[in-house]
């Protein structure tokens, strides 16, 4: 699970244990890891993107009415209802993650100070340009809980450019191979895109993954569950020598795994079987673009979102390890109101509130509905917007389950 209780402000980001110091209820993006625990049950109001509304009514099966949609690229006032005044307010600026359909960051600013939240996210320049949603809080933010996947110097891979390019070279080396692109559930849509469109050629996908694909807009290259197609997207998991070798068996056959789980700057061939290919594209960020990100943030803490760990065989144990940034650290005074704690608090689940309990659980959970996945634009359910910002959230390129 990659969520925590922000210390002092009621914030659960990803976090889906309700107790007493749960308040608010943020979700970045429908990794399964960040929805540990949250099932159709679920029965307090939940804050992210519209496009995660939309998939968490449509694959949770999550209540509609418990939905608040954030427009990613605008600050908004939380909580907005008559009910909620009894709470501090607070603000939060929802910035586009570039990293799978509808992930966002999250930055709070209340009562407790200024606090970003990127959730996964994989870094590009334009984040932190003139103009962007974080521009005006560079060098201000008191702390940064980080995307710490790839926080190890052995980390270094390419641009989504670069490996794209890489996918490309090797299935034009494999003209008369079926070409298979393992993919996790959600996510890297707009690469698959790109191939189908560089090589000319029509895509199968799930169901799901056209539903995305549509709603997003991307080009008309999918099709649902095709399997005479020669580039046919597969489930991550299902790439295994022992698969790849029956395939091969009826007809030449390579898999594609696009993912930096398994290191290395270009794509190889896997040391398992000759007919698969890992190739570093990955939605999160490298070592040196996190390095980069947190010399622009300047926030006087970092925190890990992400416990160390092995990753792909890859041991990432000093991921954790934050004091590579400290060179870039604000100095500051912690002001008398300051939260105290730091670090990422897991907190057990304890006595459960009744929803009544929750100021966040009243009437004013019922709003209007979000409408199904499709494509359009419709008027969810909105807390009250602050102020306009722009651009009005990156464009999104994609990821996985910690790929
Ligand atoms: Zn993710």
């Amino acid at each position: 699970m990659n969520g925590c209780v922000i210390p002092g402000t009621g914030i659960a980001v990803d976090y889906w244990k309700v107790h007493t110091d749960t308040k608010y209820f943020f979700l970045t993006h429908l990794h399964g890891d960040h929805v540990v625990g949250l099932t159709s049950t679920w029965r307090y109001p939940i804050y992210c993107s519209s496009v995660t509304a939309e998939l968490l009514a449509e694959r949770y099966g999550v209540d509609r009415d418990l939905l608040r949609s954030l427009e990613v690229g605008q600050s908004h006032i939380v909580p907005p209802e008559q009910q909620q005044q009894c709470l501090p307010s607070m603000t939060v600026t929802v910035i586009d993650a570039n990293h799978c359909p509808g992930a966002v960051m999250f930055l709070f600013e209340g009562h407790f100070g200024k606090i970003l939240y990127t959730g996964d996210f994989r870094y590009k320049p334009c984040m932190v340009d003139r103009g962007s949603p974080l521009a005006s809080h560079l060098g201000k933010v008191d702390k940064l809980y980080l995307d710490n996947t790839y926080c190890s110097s052995k980390c270094v891979f390419p641009t989504r450019e670069e490996a794209l390019e890489e996918i490309v070279s090797i299935v034009r080396k494999h003209n008369d191979y079926d070409i298979l692109l393992g993919l996790r559930k959600l996510g890297k849509e707009e690469l698959v895109a790109r191939l189908a469109l560089t090589l000319n050629e029509w895509v199968s996908v799930s169901s799901e993954r056209l539903s995305v694909a549509m709603y997003r807009e991307l080009p008309d290259v999918f099709e649902a569950n095709q399997p005479n197609l020669r580039i046919r997207v597969v489930p991550f998991e299902s790439v295994t020598a022992k698969y790849m070798q029956k395939l091969n068996e009826a007809k030449p056959t390579i898999a594609i795994l696009p993912t930096a789980l398994f290191q290395g700057i270009a794509g190889r061939r896997s040391a398992k079987s000759p007919h698969i290919f890992t190739v570093p594209y990955s939605d999160h960020s490298s070592y040196p673009e996190l390095m980069e990100f947190v010399s622009k943030v300047r926030p006087a803490e970092v925190v890990p979102i992400v416990r160390a760990g092995k990753v792909g065989g890859v041991d990432l144990s000093n991921r954790t390890d934050m004091s590579c940034f400290s060179r870039f650290l604000r100095k500051t005074r912690p002001r008398p109101d300051q939260y105290e704690n730091t670090g990422t608090v897991q907190a057990d689940s304890a006595a459960s509130p009744h929803p009544a309990d929750n100021p966040l659980s009243s009437s004013a959970a019922h709003r209007t509905r979000n409408g199904p996945l499709k494509r359009r634009r419709s008027k969810p359910w909105q807390v009250q917007r602050k102020r306009k910002s722009c651009p009005k959230g990156a464009i999104y390129l994609s990821d996985d389950d910690g790929d």
